[in-house]
């Protein structure tokens, strides 16, 4: 049996997972998020370790099993949330500031102003943005008082929150990370795999302060597991973690999570590919004899705008009930809804964008709304897969889904109309926790990667149907309803 840890941004859970690939248990337990200024998001990393903690000693007694049948413990995590702690107290100095923390942007353009942009880019994949783990640990290593001492000492620990975890799980014996998490914090060389000396020299942050870094798959080092010592055999950030989990093993394969946005990541095999898009490369896993790159790029708006629906204009009452006003439009001419509340990302990033309603006609109804705020999800998705395909010269072969929306199936019909490929939900969509499971049970030998695939179940194939030509069509209409909602607010050039 394997001990799934999956460390989310609101909640901790842990999984038992049987060798069958069975999910057999699940514990799940929230946490506090704190927003002490306009832009800041902390979380209190003690209070994570002891709400992981508590649903790790919760899982063992739902399910009646002893330690003693764990074969391996996986790790999954929020990514790019920082922790920094004393080495000799295992005290933290501050607050974890938490991925969606905005408060370093003035860091992040000072680093822009600097030149450091291109190099970023060449040696991490990654565009110089707060979002990412460097700019947070020189936050800390300025603002916090003694934060620098500390370091200048060795005492100071840096790390992502997997780090902290084995910290914590090790009792102070394991300051590591894998490949996946490391290539999140915009130090790391994702082909050399080693940090970068020179980012390092930059943004002053001291080598000795930073964890190991291991390939996903294998062995960590051991945790202290209600008195057992259990091996820590697979770890990965959150998103990589749901692409092992959708077994997306082959170049191509590309996994959606239809969320609050939507979140892409596409395997590219042992080549890393620079995006033309503003995608991000980045490392989907390693297994210490080869890395596995995957180009990675997200909608900001995609489940969000169902919300809009619900609670902006209240014409559903539950995200559900889209599909079934959905079903009922009926388009004389197509109607598009461009949700850009917030700009548009990838492929476009224009943050001056607004959302826009076209193609309206006395005819327009609720259904035809709705249906139209479905598809926008799809096309976004379109989008963003065209630009992956382009950058890596791939043909996407497969998309396989997971997220809240993925339940609806109007919306995945749709999906696979409009990419005119297929479209794969699995029967069980914990793709996250399954992936850090599959991994963990790569790494202690209880299955080799090519059973993993017999491991995942398909709960429905949508298979395209849609006429090119229409398809065509729909999309070029989407293109044009795009443009028109671009650089909406004014602003200075
Ligand atoms: P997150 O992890 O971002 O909170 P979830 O994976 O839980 O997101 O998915 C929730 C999102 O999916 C919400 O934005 C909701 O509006 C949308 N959603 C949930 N069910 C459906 C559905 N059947 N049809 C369309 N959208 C849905």
């Amino acid at each position: 049996m394997i001990l799934t840890i999956d460390q989310g941004t609101t909640s901790c859970r842990s999984l038992l997972v049987s060798s069958k690939g069975e999910v057999m248990a699940v514990a799940q337990e929230e946490f506090t998020q704190f927003f002490p200024h306009q832009g800041w998001v902390e979380h209190d990393a003690d209070e994570i370790w002891e709400t992981q903690l508590r649903t790790i000693q919760a899982v063992f007694e739902k399910a009646k099993v002893s330690p003693k049948e764990i074969m391996g413990i996986g790790i999954t995590n929020q990514r790019e949330t920082t922790v920094a702690w004393d080495k000799t107290t295992s005290k933290p100095i501050c607050k974890a500031i938490v991925w969606q923390d905005k408060r370093t942007a003035a860091i992040c353009e000072d680093i822009k102003i600097k030149g450091l942009g291109e190099r970023v880019r060449e040696r991490t994949g990654l565009v110089v943005d707060a979002y990412f783990s460097a700019s947070k640990m020189m936050w800390i290593l300025s603002e916090v008082p003694g934060a620098r001492e500390l370091a200048n000492q060795g005492k100071l620990l840096l790390g992502t929150i997997d780090s902290w975890l084995m910290w914590k799980l090790s009792e102070g014996e394991l300051f590591a990370t894998d490949v996946s998490n490391a290539s999140r914090t915009m130090l790391f060389d994702i082909h050399s795999l080693e940090y970068d000396e020179v980012l390092l020299t930059e943004f002053d942050i001291p080598r000795s302060a930073l964890a190991e870094v291991k390939p996903s798959i294998g062995t960590f080092g051991y945790a202290n597991i209600l008195g057992e010592r259990i091996p820590i055999t697979g770890v990965a950030g959150d998103q990589q973690c749901a692409l092992f989990g959708q077994a997306c093993f082959e170049k191509g394969m590309v996994k959606n999570t239809y969320g609050t946005g939507c979140f892409m990541l596409m395997n590219t095999g042992t080549t890393c590919h620079q995006s033309k898009h503003g995608l991000l490369s980045t490392i989907a896993w390693a297994n210490g004899e080869k890395t596995v790159y995957a180009l990675e790029g997200s909608v900001f708006i995609a489940g969000a705008a169902v919300q809009w629906l619900r609670d902006g204009l209240e014409i559903i009452e539950n995200a559900a009930d889209s599909e079934e006003f959905a079903e009922q439009a009926e388009y004389k001419e197509h109607v598009y809804v461009v949700p850009a509340f917030v700009g548009l990302g990838a492929p476009y990033w224009d943050m001056y964008a607004r959302g826009a309603v076209f193609g309206l006609t006395r005819d327009t109804g609720k259904n035809e709304i709705v249906r139209a705020t479905l598809e926008s999800m799809a096309f976004q998705t379109r989008d963003v897969l065209d630009a992956m395909s382009e950058d890596a010269g791939l043909k996407i072969t497969k998309l396989r889904v997971d997220g809240g929306a993925s339940a609806n199936d109007l919306l995945m019909q749709f999906q696979a109309d409009i990419i005119t490929t297929e479209v794969d939900r699995p029967a069980n969509v914990e793709s996250t926790a399954l992936g850090a499971a599959y991994m963990a049970g790569i790494g202690c030998g209880l299955w080799q990667q090519s059973e993993i695939k017999q491991l995942r179940r398909s709960n429905r194939v949508f298979k395209p149907l849609m006429e090119q030509k229409r398809v065509d069509r729909i999309y070029k209409g989407w293109k044009k309803a795009v443009e028109r909602s671009m650089q909406w607010i004014d602003h200075e050039p």
